[in-house]
């Protein structure tokens, strides 16, 4: 007989290296700006995706404060049925002008957003993902009916294969995340709308990470191109550059009606309570005010990156304010992490499955509320932990030893 739960060590890939001592997983903090407490200990936050540092602004935390005393601290019930508050309409109609969209469902959490995209995934349609996709458009994937193509990272020609090879009768989607959660780089938008124009396909995005961050006035990666109306459908959550929780989905008007009356993840969940919404406003305020904290943490990320790469580490392509350290063996990351957090400083290490297996790295993150001195401690530490492990040469290139 099988017990059901029993799922397997090698199976959970993470346990023999948390075993080992480290503990990057599950560690609980606070995080004050820039900066958190774990175990009583202070530590240079650089794992957060609060880009534009809002989760602990004033006003945010005022507008919460506002809402929770006004309509309590749950809806206690799904949006279609009896947890919708005129505040929920607001920032709908707030988000569809900032994004230039016609209309826009909020949603509980992104993960749901991205797995209401289940709902425009019928029997007839084909859809095209990256592997690097975030794992909640993967189940956003799942759990449609819909042909799966996959398509390597980024790469434009293995798309186009996929799309030209496909039934040209079935309808299409091709689905992206805009800046890719774990190595921060961006998608080809430009190109990607290229092709599905060729092939009758449509184009959704998840703007998780870009929407506050890209382009001028913050609303994303198709700013960021000159695109604004590349993308046919939008998904974005605010828990990263929103300081909030909850998630959106911003597209032609049907389309979101449809999916306000199927898509289960938006029917069937409570709604986004008051304070998260009223942060979330707030926020968005913020993000559409103040374009210098985008300039802030761009040049705080320019800083680390070329501080990373002239001590020699491999960073990858990304631009942004995520930055991978590749490590490679899952040991030796977790052993950098460690160093790191030793010496003040918290990260993020990414093992497998997150990463294929002997890709270790290590995901370090830019807040607008860093100082340069954070900036030059997170330098500091990796310098010192690098040369210890061998990681990267005794000293710096162009250093006089
Ligand atoms: N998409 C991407 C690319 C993400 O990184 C995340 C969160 N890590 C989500 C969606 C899900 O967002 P949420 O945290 O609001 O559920």
């Amino acid at each position: 007989m099988t017990d059901i739960f029993r799922k397997h060590t090698p199976r959970f890939a993470h346990r023999a290296l948390v075993d080992s001592g480290s503990r990057p997983f599950y560690r609980a903090l606070s995080d004050r700006g820039g900066e958190a407490l774990i175990d009583g200990r202070r530590v240079i936050m650089a794992a957060s995706n609060d880009y534009l540092g809002l989760s602990t602004d004033q006003r945010v935390i005022a507008a919460a404060t506002t809402a929770l005393k006004r309509f309590g601290s749950s809806c206690s019930g799904s949006p279609s049925v009896n947890g919708t508050l005129l505040l929920h309409q607001e920032l709908e109609r707030r988000l569809a002008a900032f994004l230039g969209r016609e209309a826009v469902v909020v949603t509980t959490t992104g993960f749901q957003a991205n797995l209401a995209i289940a709902a425009l995934l019928g029997m007839n349609d084909a859809v095209f993902t990256d592997m690097s996709n975030h794992a909640s458009l993967v189940d956003g994937v799942r759990l449609g009916f819909a042909v799966h193509h996959k398509y390597r990272h980024s790469d434009m020609a293995h798309l186009e294969s996929r799309l030209s090879r496909a039934d040209p009768a079935l309808g299409k989607l091709i689905l992206t995340d805009g800046m890719f959660s774990v190595e921060g780089d961006l998608c080809r938008l430009p190109e990607i709308v290229a092709l599905a124009r060729r092939h009758g396909a449509r184009v959704a995005v998840d703007g998780a990470h870009d929407i506050g961050l890209l382009g001028t006035k913050g609303r994303g990666v198709g700013e960021y191109f000159g695109l604004d109306d590349g993308a046919d459908l939008i998904t974005g959550t605010f828990s990263k550059c929103f300081g909030s929780v909850g998630g959106l989905l911003a597209g032609p008007q049907d389309v979101i009606d449809y999916l306000r009356y199927n898509a289960r993840s938006v029917l069937f969940s409570a709604s986004m309570p008051a304070p998260a919404v009223a942060a979330a406003l707030a926020a968005l305020d913020i993000v559409e005010s103040e374009p210098e904290r985008r300039d802030r943490v761009f040049d705080l990320t320019e800083r680390l990156h070329t501080g990373l790469r002239a001590q020699g580490y491999r960073t990858g392509s990304s631009m942004t304010p995520v930055i991978p350290v590749h490590i490679g063996d899952e040991e030796l990351g977790m052993r950098v992490w460690q160093g790191l957090f030793d010496a003040g400083v918290f990260t993020n290490v990414m093992t497998a499955p997150v990463v294929p297996r002997g890709r270790a790295l290590i995901r370090v993150m830019v807040q607008a509320t860093h100082t340069e001195a954070h900036v030059d401690a997170v330098l500091d530490a990796f310098a010192s932990v690098g040369r210890r492990l061998g990681l990267i040469p005794p000293t710096a290139p162009g250093d006089f030893p």
